[in-house]
């Protein structure tokens, strides 16, 4: 279960909402609606088919100027197939309005429907509690949808750098899709085609899906797998990326890592990116004990499943691999979400925060 809190203002995290929700039973409607309220929300709008719920998205209560977010339960119509539609729809009338999707028992292929959708979020239905979070969430996002302070209304730009195919993937697979999702333009830089791993077209391929499937680009070098250095030509790479993106954040291996790809990796880019106002390293399979995460990105559930999804896009790894294994990753991010509150996270090493204005003492820009 979510936690939810009110912000440090005093202020309920739903103050003055108004919820359209999708449920068609009555008891649990209440026991959702209650729970939506009791975090603030001003009105909770219960509605029990598919068309009803366009109807009322479209043409709200006189009480209600815009909906501040929808709620739609999968038993209400159709397989995972109608809910793309559904809420392709929905994004057709009320682009702006998010879409949090409960389900009895959310799966992955579920998730992989709701996120083509692009719902907000994929919530057990029997879960209030992480219901009104996810629902809280989704309204913070949308106003705030660069998620990063003083970033104003610009489009921010992020630039994820790997030395393998699927090492981003596995490291910050569900932030590139929680930010990607509220409107972050995402670069993935892949380092090698994965020639050590098996025959690199397929490799390629499958790194584009994998992008693909999180909402990322894909630019891929070729250095050797196995053998990179942090060298000029790997600092080259990494500042070609950099003059072509003009990331606000960069991600990148962590020094504390058992795999020498990785570590020459995170050398090279830290020289490239010397400029780049923030820089942290992700967790890989190989990091060792030594990692210390200082940042934890929440996940929702639609993030771990594109995650899950943009991992099992590697086919040609996924069953030859110990640490693709679908439970580990599971479990790894459940892990990480005891520092967040939440019930998934993602941890991240902050190496650096510049500022525009100047730099900080002991900097070295
Ligand atoms: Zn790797």
């Amino acid at each position: 279960m979510s936690e939810i809190s009110d912000s440090a203002d005093g202020a309920a995290p739903l103050a003055g909402a108004h919820v359209l929700l999708g449920e068609g039973d009555a008891e649990r409607a209440e026991r959702l609606a209650r729970a939506l309220r009791a975090h603030g929300a001003a009105s909770v709008h219960t509605v029990g088919s598919p068309a009803e719920f366009l109807r009322a998205g479209a043409d709200p209560p006189e009480a209600v100027r815009l909906w501040d977010a929808a709620v739609w339960h999968t038993g209400l119509g159709g397989g995972d197939g109608a809910l793309a539609g559904l809420l392709g729809e929905w994004r057709a009338l009320l682009p702006g309005v998010p879409v949090i999707v409960t389900d009895d028992a959310p799966n992955t292929r579920l998730a992989v429907a709701a996120l083509r959708g692009r719902a907000a979020d994929l919530v057990e239905r029997s879960d209030a509690e992480g219901l009104a979070a996810a629902v809280a969430r989704a309204m913070a996002e949308r106003a705030d949808p660069l998620g990063v302070e003083g970033a104003g209304q610009r489009a921010l730009r992020m630039l994820v750098v790997g030395a393998h195919p699927d090492d981003v993937e596995i490291g910050v697979g569900g932030t590139i899709h929680r930010r990607a999702r509220s409107g972050w333009d995402v670069t993935v830089l892949t380092m090698s085609r994965g020639g050590g791993g098996g025959d690199p077209a397929r490799r390629r391929k499958e790194a584009h899906r994998a992008a693909e499937t999180l909402g990322a680009r894909l630019l891929m070098e070729d250095l050797p797998d196995g053998s990179m250095v942090d060298d000029r030509a790997t600092v080259e790479a990494v500042e070609r990326a950099v003059a072509e993106v003009s990331p606000h954040v960069v991600f990148v291996h962590s020094e504390s890592d058992t795999h020498q790809d990785h570590r020459a990796v995170h050398r090279a880019t830290l020289v490239a990116c010397r400029k780049v106002t923030r820089l942290a390293c992700y967790q890989s399979p190989s990091a060792t004990v030594s990692y210390r995460p200082n940042r934890f990105v929440e996940l929702g559930e639609a993030d771990v499943a594109a995650k899950l999804a943009s991992i099992a896009a590697h086919h040609s790894q996924a069953s030859r691999r110990w640490y693709l294994d679908e439970d580990l990753l599971r479990s790894t991010a459940r892990y990480w979400g005891r520092f967040s509150q939440t019930r998934y996270a993602e941890p991240l090493e902050l190496v650096h925060e510049r500022y525009p204005l100047g730099h900080l003492p002991g900097s070295h820009a």
